[in-house]
C-alpha cells in the first residue's frame, strides 16, 4: 500500500516521499514513487516538443502518481505567458493520465484559477505545494477543492482553516525531518505529530489513488 508521509520533496534519497523530479531527472527506484513536471523557475522558453514528449513519457510511469511540479511565479523565473502556457500543458496531460497536479505558486493563485476554469478542467484535483499564502489565500484554493501542503514555513492562520481532508506535509528543500514539520503543524493544530502524519498519509494516499 502507497504511504507517502512526505508530499513534495527534491531528494531523490527519501522513503515514503513523493520526489519531485525533472523529466531528465527520472530515473525511477524501487519502492519509490515520483511526481514529474517542468519547474516553472526552469528557462521555460527554450522547452521543445521533444521536452513536452519525455514529459508525457515519464508520467505515464505507474511509479508517477502526480503531474509537477508546475504552476507559477510571477517574481521568479520566465515570461508570465510562458509559463501559462506550460502549466497548461501540465494540467491538460493530468487530465488525460488521471492523476493530480503538484502546484509551485507564488502570487498565481487567480491566473492559475483562471486557466483550469478556461480549459474545462476543474475536475483536475490540485495540491498547492509550499503553501505560504494566509487565510484568504486558503480559503480561495479550498472552495476550488484543492489540498494544501505545508511545509517548514507557513501561516499558522491558514493551517487552521484548513480541512483534516485536505491538509498535505511536505519538506521539499527544507532542513527539517517530515516528523519535525508535522510536530509544527500538530502545535497549531493541538493534536500530536504521529496524529498530523496519519492524517495527511491517508489524505495523500486517497489524492494519488483515487484516479485510477
Ligand atoms: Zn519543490
Amino acid at each position: 500500500m502507497i504511504n507517502i508521509l512526505d508530499f513534495h520533496t527534491h531528494r531523490l534519497d527519501t522513503v515514503q516521499a513523493l520526489i519531485s523530479v525533472s523529466p531528465k531527472e527520472f530515473s525511477p527506484q524501487p519502492g519509490r514513487y515520483y511526481s514529474v513536471g517542468i519547474h516553472p523557475w526552469l528557462p521555460l522558453e527554450t522547452l521543445s516538443e521533444d521536452d513536452f514528449a519525455l514529459l508525457e513519457q515519464c508520467a505515464r510511469h505507474p511509479q508517477v502518481l502526480a503531474v509537477g511540479e508546475t504552476g507559477m511565479d510571477s517574481l521568479r523565473g520566465s515570461d508570465l505567458n510562458v509559463q501559462e502556457t506550460v502549466f497548461t500543458r501540465h494540467l491538460r496531460l493530468a487530465a488525460q493520465l488521471h492523476k493530480p497536479v503538484v502546484v509551485h505558486c507564488v502570487r498565481t493563485a487567480q491566473q492559475i484559477l483562471a486557466i483550469r476554469r478556461r480549459e474545462r478542467l476543474t475536475a483536475v484535483p490540485l495540491a498547492i505545494h509550499g503553501m505560504r499564502g494566509n487565510e484568504r489565500v486558503a480559503r480561495t484554493w479550498l472552495e476550488e477543492g484543492s489540498y494544501l501542503s505545508y511545509g517548514a514555513r507557513f501561516n499558522p492562520a491558514a493551517v487552521e482553516t484548513t480541512p483534516g481532508d485536505r491538509l498535505l506535509i511536505e519538506t521539499d528543500e527544507a532542513h527539517q525531518t517530515i516528523q519535525e514539520v508535522a510536530a509544527m503543524i500538530a502545535d497549531v493544530l493541538n493534536c500530536s505529530a504521529d496524529e498530523v502524519m496519519a492524517l495527511t498519509a491517508a489524505n495523500a494516499r486517497r489524492l494519488l489513488t483515487s484516479q485510477d
